[in-house]
């Protein structure tokens, strides 16, 4: 397999910034990916997995190690007898192409989640979740290379320990494994989930329930207008998607916060969490803080269209794009007592 060196990554994410990366290979099997890892292990190098690049934030030193990408391609379906359909793709499949196939199919599970960039590998990594539906809730099992003992394994969905936007994949057992397969249990001739408010509000004149097509079009229509769709040339949708977190508070601090804000004449929006928490709208603090949209610091800003997007303008730095996540950080940790958590993965920092 060729390894290329000084590979220049800005390219190959959807934020477009950040320098290159030492040493750099696209495996599109899994010999390939034995192969790249047994490359880095022999040079002492570390090693990132990149799936479609919409979730990072690359240093502007770039990486100095070995890039590799995951660029397995493949897709099968077949009923199982308890009626499910088991899709299973491999980790470099485009991720909308395979929610398209399934909606095609008439299997509803993944509908929601139309139109988000990036891998079907890069999904189970921060338990993608939109409108209402999470990859978790339909996650059968995941096939990985475990980097510690060179033996592929099948982790089942407990194993991947998914809670919201994250998994083992991003906290306990960060960097141990390479995604190399990813299956889904859906439900052929489900209901569509119509859970989220934007999209019962899409459908609120639609006398009968819409069709799991009717959603997938209705969820990339609301995200085109919130340029959470990647179109080319719009310079809005130039980002890693939301750059934070909602928080998830106690109780407790939720109301005493929104007594606080209610002194302030405005209300606190908020949405269930697990027991005793409440989830907090973080694009809500971000423009509450002073952020509004269309916000611009230098080359970097936010996006005109979602105030929780920070997006490159043309030529932004990852230093650029760091000044203004710290201010944003800054600002709403003063006014509201909430750290916010960055969503996208930071690279060579
Ligand atoms: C416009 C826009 C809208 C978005 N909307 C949403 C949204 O609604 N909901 C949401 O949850 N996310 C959203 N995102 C974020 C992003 O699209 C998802 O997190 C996506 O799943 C990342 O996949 P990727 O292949 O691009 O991964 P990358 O960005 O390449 O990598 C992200 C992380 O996953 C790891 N990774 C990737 N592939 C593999 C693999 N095969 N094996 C092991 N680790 C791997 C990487 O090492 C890295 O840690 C959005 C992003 C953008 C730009």
């Amino acid at each position: 397999m060729l390894i290329c060196e000084h590979v220049a990554l800005a390219p190959l994410t959807t934020l477009g910034v950040g320098g290159p990366a030492r040493y750099f290979a696209e495996a599109r099997s899994e010999a390939e990916v034995i192969e790249a890892v047994e490359f880095a292990r022999s040079r002492q190098l570390p090693l990132f997995v990149l799936g479609g690049g919409s979730n990072l934030l690359v240093a502007d030193a770039g990486f100095a190690g070995l890039v590799l990408k995951v660029g397995i391609a493949g897709s099968w379906n077949f009923t199982t007898p308890h009626q499910d359909v088991l899709f299973t793709a491999c980790a470099g499949e485009d991720w909308d192409t395979l929610v398209a196939q399934t909606v095609e199919a008439n299997c509803a599970g993944l509908e929601c989640l139309s139109g988000i960039p990036g891998t079907v590998g890069g999904t189970p990594v921060q338990n993608v979740g939109a409108y209402g539906q999470e990859v978790s809730e339909t996650i059968r099992e995941v096939r990985v290379l475990d980097l510690q003992s060179l033996q592929i394994r099948t982790l089942s969905n407990a194993e991947c320990g998914f809670t919201y936007r994250s998994s083992i994949f991003d906290t306990t057992e960060r960097d141990r494994y390479v995604i190399l397969q990813v299956s889904f249990a859906l439900r052929h001739g489900g209901r569509p989930g119509v859970r989220y408010a934007d999209l019962q509000k899409f459908f609120a004149q639609t006398a009968s329930g819409p069709t799991l097509a009717e959603v997938r079009a209705a969820v990339r229509e609301i995200r085109h207008r919130k340029a959470m769709l990647i179109v080319p040339g719009d310079e809005d949708a130039r980002s890693a998607g939301s750059f934070f977190k909602n928080p998830i508070v106690p109780q407790s601090f939720f109301e005493e916060l929104s007594a606080r804000v209610e002194s302030r004449g405005l209300k606190l929006p908020s949405y269930p969490a697990a027991d005793g928490f409440r989830k907090l709208p973080a694009a809500w603090l971000v423009e509450q803080a002073g952020f509004a949209k269309g916000y611009t610091k230098g080359p970097a800003g936010i996006s005109r269209r979602h105030a929780l997007a920070i997006v490159n303008r043309g030529d932004a730095t990852a230093a650029d794009i760091i000044a203004l996540k710290d201010e944003i950080q800054a600002r709403v940790l003063n006014e509201f007592g909430i750290e916010l958590q960055p969503e996208p993965v930071f690279v060579g920092f």
